[in-house]
C-alpha cells in the first residue's frame, strides 16, 4: 500500500526540540507498562512511537516496568513484556524497575517533608476519599494538615519501618484542596502495604503511588520526551509540581497522544484479564484476543502490527479504528510474503480413472506468483485427489466455473480433469467423483481448449491431516464497552474448529509459519500440532467476509 506518512505531532515536537538544541540535543523516550497483564495492541502502538521516535532521532528508549503495585505484578507478565517488544523487533537501550528507585523516591519524599509540602495523613481511606471533594465542590483540608515537618519526618519514618497496619497513615502532597484539578488535592504518595513485591522483595512496608514514581523515575533516567495516552492530561500539572518543587537535574517534558481503539475487541488489561481468568477464551495467547501473544499465535507478523502504527499517524484525537482497516494492513501484508499452499478444508475424494492406482508424480509449483525469490516447492499428484465439497455441485447454476458432472475444471497447477460419475453414500451425499484426466493439459490449455476456472487439490495418499481453527470477531458489539455488561456481547461463534482437513506435504513447517491457503485464507502453524494432526490458525481470511 502506498500511502502518504501518516500525522506525527509528537514528531513536530521533537523536531523543533533538537532545533532549538533542547536538552542538549538528546532525545531519549522509555515505555513504561505495568506488569500486571500482558501487552496488547494499544500498547504496541505506544511501543512503535516510543521506540520508533529513538530510532529515527538517533535518541534511546528505555524499557521501564512502572512495578508500584505489590498486588497485581508478577514474574509471569514481566517476561511476557519483554519478550513481546523483542519480538515486535524493537531493543531497549536499558531495561529498569521503578521499584529499584524505592530508596530514592523515599529520599525525595523526605525532601518533599522538609519543605513543607507532604504531610501524613491520618484520616480513614473514607474520610480521605470523602474530603477530596467533587467536580463542583472544593475539598475540605484534613485536620492533620498543618503537622510539622519534624512530626511528618518521624511518622513517615515509622511507616516506612513497618510500625503501622496498612491503612491506618498515608504521606500526601501539600498542594491545594480547593483546585479545579483534582489531582492537585493533595494527592497520596505513600500508603501502607506489608505485602512483599516480586521484584523488590520482602523489604519494603510503604508503596509510592504511580504519580508520583512515574514522573520522578523518568527524571532519574534522564527521559527527554515522556508520552502518554491522553487520560494522564490531567495528571500533568501533577507531573510538573513535582519536578517544579524537587531539586531535580532535568524535567522531562510530558506530551499525551490518542490511545488506540479497535472495534469488535477491548485494548485494556483489567478487562482482558476477566475474560482469561473466566475461561471465555484459551489463556493470554488465544487468538481471538488483541494481546501481542495472541496475535503471534494468529500468525500476524510483528512487521504488519508496525505497519499499522505507522499508518494510523499519532494525534490527541481519539477514535477508533475499524477492524476492516486492521485486516486489510495484514492481509497487504502477508500477501507479499506468504507461501502459497494447497488445502482442502472439507474434502471429497476424487479418483482419476485415466491413471494407475499407484501412480505418483511430482509437480514443481511457486511459492508465490510475484515473488520469485520464494522459490518453488514439490506437490505430489496421484490418480486420487481430494477436493474441497463446495468446488462440486449436482445442480450447478448457470455460469458455475467448477467441476459438475459432463464439466470440466483445471487442478491448480496440474491438469483438467472432467467428471464422468458421481458415487453418492448411503444417506444420498456425494461421496467420490470418477473423472478423468487430460494427460495435454498439464501447466497449459492446448488449442482451443476451454476448463472451466481453476481449483485447488491436494494428492490424497501424500496428504497430511490437519485441524483448521477459525476465528471471528470476538465481540459482536463494534464498542462492547458501551454495552452495560461487556461480556454480554461476547460473540458466541468467534472460534469455529473444522476437523478432517487435508493438507499438501509442503504445509508441514516451524510453528507461527504462515501460508496463504490458496482460495481460502491465511493460515499459521499452532504449537498444539501433533505429529498426526498439524493445527492451523486462521490469521485473516483473504476477503472481508463481513463487507456485502
Ligand atoms: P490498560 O489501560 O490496558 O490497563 P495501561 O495504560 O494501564 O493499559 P500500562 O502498563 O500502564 O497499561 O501501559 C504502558 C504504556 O502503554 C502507557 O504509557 C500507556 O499510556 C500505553 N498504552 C496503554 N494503552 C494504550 C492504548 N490503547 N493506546 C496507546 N497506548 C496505550
Ligand atoms: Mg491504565
Amino acid at each position: 500500500m502506498n500511502t502518504p506518512k501518516a500525522a506525527n505531532f509528537i514528531k513536530n515536537i521533537i523536531e523543533q526540540d533538537l532545533e532549538q538544541n533542547k536538552n542538549q540535543g538528546k532525545i531519549h523516550t522509555r515505555f513504561p507498562p505495568e506488569p500486571n497483564g500482558y501487552l496488547h495492541l494499544g500498547h504496541v502502538k505506544s511501543i512503535c512511537l516510543n521506540f520508533g521516535m529513538a530510532e529515527e532521532f538517533n535518541g534511546k528508549c528505555n524499557l521501564r516496568f512502572d512495578d508500584t503495585n505489590p498486588e497485581k505484578e508478577n514474574e509471569e507478565y514481566m517476561r511476557a513484556i519483554k519478550e513481546d517488544v523483542q519480538w515486535l523487533g524493537f531493543e531497549w537501550e536499558s531495561l529498569h524497575h521503578a521499584s529499584d528507585y524505592f530508596q530514592t523516591l523515599i529520599d525525595y519524599a523526605y525532601q518533599l517533608i522538609d519543605k513543607g509540602l507532604a504531610y501524613v495523613d491520618s484520616q480513614s481511606a473514607e474520610d480521605i476519599r470523602l474530603n477530596r471533594g467533587t467536580l463542583t465542590q472544593a475539598g475540605q483540608n484534613s485536620p492533620y494538615r498543618n503537622r510539622s515537618p519534624e512530626e511528618n519526618r518521624d511518622l513517615f519514618t515509622r511507616m516506612i519501618a513497618g510500625e503501622f497496619a496498612d491503612g491506618t497513615h498515608v504521606l500526601r502532597a501539600k498542594i491545594d484542596m480547593s483546585s479545579p484539578n483534582i489531582n492537585l488535592r493533595d494527592p497520596t504518595l505513600y500508603r501502607i502495604r506489608h505485602k512483599a513485591h516480586f521484584h523488590a522483595g520482602e523489604h519494603w512496608k510503604v508503596y509510592p503511588m504511580y504519580d508520583y514514581t512515574h514522573c520522578l523515575s523518568d527524571m532519574l533516567e534522564g527521559i527527554t520526551h515522556s508520552l502518554c495516552t491522553l487520560e494522564f492530561e490531567n495528571h500533568r500539572p501533577l507531573y510538573d509540581w513535582f519536578l517544579n518543587v524537587l531539586d531535580t537535574p532535568c524535567h522531562p517534558q510530558q506530551i499525551e497522544f490518542a490511545p488506540l481503539n479497535l472495534e469488535y475487541t477491548v485494548l485494556s488489561k483489567r478487562r482482558l484479564i476477566q475474560l482469561v481468568n473466566e475461561g471465555h477464551v484459551n489463556g493470554w495467547d488465544d487468538p481471538r484476543l488483541p494481546t501481542i501473544a495472541g496475535m503471534r499465535r494468529r500468525g500476524i507478523p510483528p512487521s504488519a502490527l508496525r505497519n499499522f502504527c505507522q499508518k494510523i499517524g499519532i494525534s490527541k484525537a481519539d477514535g477508533t479504528i475499524e477492524m476492516s482497516y486492521f485486516e486489510n494492513v495484514l492481509r497487504d501484508e502477508l500477501n507479499q510474503h506468504a507461501p502459497r499452499r494447497m488445502a482442502v478444508l472439507n474434502p471429497i475424494k476424487v479418483t482419476l480413472r485415466t491413471l494407475e492406482e499407484n501412480h505418483e508424480q511430482w509437480l514443481e509449483l511457486p511459492n508465490h506468483p510475484q515473488n520469485d525469490s520464494l522459490g518453488n516447492r514439490q506437490v505430489p499428484f496421484s490418480n486420487t485427489l481430494y477436493i474441497e465439497a463446495d468446488d462440486y455441485s449436482d445442480n450447478p447454476p448457470k455460469k458455475w466455473k467448477r467441476l459438475a458432472k459432463g464439466e470440466s475444471v483445471r487442478l491448480r497447477g496440474a491438469y483438467v480433469i472432467t467428471c464422468e460419475e458421481v458415487r453418492y453414500d448411503e444417506q444420498g451425499n456425494v461421496c467420490e467423483l470418477i473423472c478423468r484426466h487430460d494427460p495435454e493439459t498439464l501447466g497449459k490449455n492446448p488449442q482451443g481448449y476451454k476448463a472451466n476456472g481453476v481449483i485447488h487439490w491436494v494428492s490424497a495418499p501424500h496428504a497430511l491431516n490437519a485441524q483448521i481453527r477459525h476465528y471471528d470477531r470476538l465481540f459482536k458489539e463494534p464498542n462492547p464497552l458501551a454495552a452495560d455488561h461487556f461480556l454480554d456481547t461476547l460473540n458466541p461463534n468467534s472460534l469455529t474448529i473444522i476437523e478432517g482437513a487435508k493438507v499438501e506435504p509442503a504445509c508441514q513447517g516451524e510453528v507461527g509459519n504462515v501460508y496463504q491457503f490458496e482460495r481460502q485464507g491465511y493460515y499459521a502453524i499452532d504449537p498444539d500440532s501433533n505429529s498426526d494432526t498439524l493445527v492451523f490458525n486462521q490469521t485473516v481470511s483473504l476477503r472481508d467476509s463481513w463487507q456485502n
